[in-house]
């Protein structure tokens, strides 16, 4: 929460908030598609507006970089709302799909209609990104939103708070900042869906508090994500991509590799690889678009993993800065510290394995990951990986990067979440689909009515 703000959001506030909305909701201001384009291009400009202040605030929050922050927060959001503007006259049409003969003469479709007051709480790791691509796939939808981003960057918050405040009106899109007891009064509301991103903990509390209004839920989580390096691996060109994408934020990032796999032929190659490329991107406190710890809490939960004895590359903290440097363990079992939860932080934990087998046994181990990764070539280990391990999504020879693909929904499985967003999954994640079966009034069988002939029955089966 902004520590400047002068009072927080009393629980009547949020009373009133939820009950304008759900008047504004039901006057249909926001079913035109008019309306909806309209919107979106007013928050397209608005980011455009306030791009100096979004990549400020990041920068006092965690030390994130412009470029960096270009790239994983206000890229994609451009992206999401190019595709939603683009596509959503496409989108709420209705889709036909075809009849069947017991109902012939006949048509049926599926109509889009937006939920109605949606709530959407996000994450702090990449707060632009997490809060607002869900507003988008809201607004697109035809809702009315709040959004509560996450305490911790106060800075981005706030920004996000006067970037939506001060331009739209609060009964179709507001933010309301806060931590729990602000979150809590929200999830005494009634909702008509939630969509929560952060720890599979309080992704608990949140469906605990959706099920009293049996509100729709779509929950982002995280998990503990495999990379299993195989024995035919492309080495060189899959470590660079690994590392990359296991010490960008540094490793602050639920689709993060948590720990990797390493066949007992290639261990060595693969670690010195690791420090090749650690040091070639100048992953330290030197360069500018390193990423600071979020907090001394999760610094002292993160730099409380490292043991010492199996650190072969980086392991130096500074508390002070909230600085750990990027960090490779090996000989690591899964008994260790650093295998218990999500590291969620720049210390990436090697294990040897000898078979396929073995590796599998160790995955299937922890939850339902949020995201799981190989890299092979081989056909039938890529088969195996895609068949036996569950999680929620992943890449073959890369990480992380399949997020940037908006064709491919994005989400987790089991204690990885539920639900899919981006893209188009976004529009389907904040609507329901509403079916129809539209009968022509010139034919009618008495079927139905009188089968109650064996012969009738067999008819009746036959034309379902
Ligand atoms: P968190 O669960 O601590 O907080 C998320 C949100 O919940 C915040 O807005 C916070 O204010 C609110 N909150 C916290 N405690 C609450 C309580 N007791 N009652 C009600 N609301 C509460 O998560 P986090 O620390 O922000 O993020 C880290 C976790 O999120 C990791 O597990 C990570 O894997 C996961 N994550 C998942 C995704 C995804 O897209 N699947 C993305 C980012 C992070």
């Amino acid at each position: 929460m902004n520590p400047e703000a002068e009072v927080a959001i009393t629980e009547q506030e949020i009373q009133e908030l939820v009950k304008n909305q759900r008047q504004y909701f039901r006057s249909n201001a926001t079913l035109p598609v008019e309306f909806r384009i309209e919107q979106l291009e007013k928050f397209r400009d608005l980011i455009h507006r306030y791009e100096d202040e979004l990549y400020a605030a990041i920068d006092k929050d965690f030390g994130k970089s412009k470029y960096h922050t270009q790239l994983t927060e206000i890229f994609p959001l451009f992206e999401e709302l190019e595709i939603a503007i683009k596509n959503v006259r496409k989108w709420v049409k209705p889709r036909k799909v075809s009849t069947n003969l017991l109902n012939q003469p006949g048509k049926s479709y599926i109509v889009p209609e937006p939920l109605g007051v949606t709530l959407v709480i996000g994450a702090w790791n990449f707060p632009y990104n997490l809060s607002l691509v869900p507003v988008i796939g809201s607004m697109v939808a035809g809702n009315t939103t709040i959004l509560k981003p996450s305490e911790l960057p106060a800075e981005t918050s706030r920004v996000m708070a006067k970037l939506i405040n001060e331009n739209f009106d609060p009964n179709y899109l507001r933010v309301v900042e806060g931590a729990i007891p602000e979150t809590t009064a929200l999830l005494n509301q009634r909702f008509d869906k939630i969509f929560f991103t952060g720890s599979p903990q309080v992704g608990r509390i949140v469906n605990q508090a959706a099920a009293p209004h049996l509100t729709n839920v779509t929950l982002e989580l995280g998990g503990k994500n495999p990379a299993l390096f195989a024995e035919d691996a492309a080495v060189d060109v899959g470590v660079k991509r690994l590392i990359w994408s296991k010490f960008v934020n540094s490793g602050q990032l639920c689709l993060a590799p948590d720990y990797v796999l390493v066949h007992k032929s290639i261990k060595d190659r693969v670690l010195e690889r690791m420090v090749h490329e650690i040091k070639k991107h100048n992953y330290s406190v030197e360069n500018k678009n390193f990423v600071r710890i979020i907090n001394a809490r999760n610094f002292d939960r993160v730099a409380a993993l490292i043991d010492p004895d199996k650190v072969y590359y980086g392991g130096e903290t500074n508390r002070e800065e909230r600085i750990i440097q990027p960090t490779v363990m090996h000989n690591v079992s899964v008994d260790d510290a650093v295998m218990q939860d999500e590291v969620f932080g720049p210390i990436i934990a090697v294990l040897e394995y000898e078979t396929l087998d073995e590796a599998f046994e160790i995955i299937k181990s922890f939850e339902k990951p949020l995201a799981g990764y190989l890299f092979s070539n081989d056909k039938t280990t890529k088969q195996r990986f895609l068949s036996e391990i569950p999680f929620g999504s992943g890449a073959i020879n890369d990480a992380v990067m399949q997020i940037t693909n908006s064709n491919l929904p994005f989400g987790g499985v089991g204690n990885s979440g539920m639900g899919r967003y981006h893209g188009e999954y976004s529009f389907e994640c904040f609507s329901h689909l509403k079916s129809i079966l539209e009968k022509a009034n010139f034919f009618e069988s008495d079927l139905k009515y009188y089968g109650h002939s064996d012969t009738q029955m067999k008819w009746i089966r036959a034309l379902s």
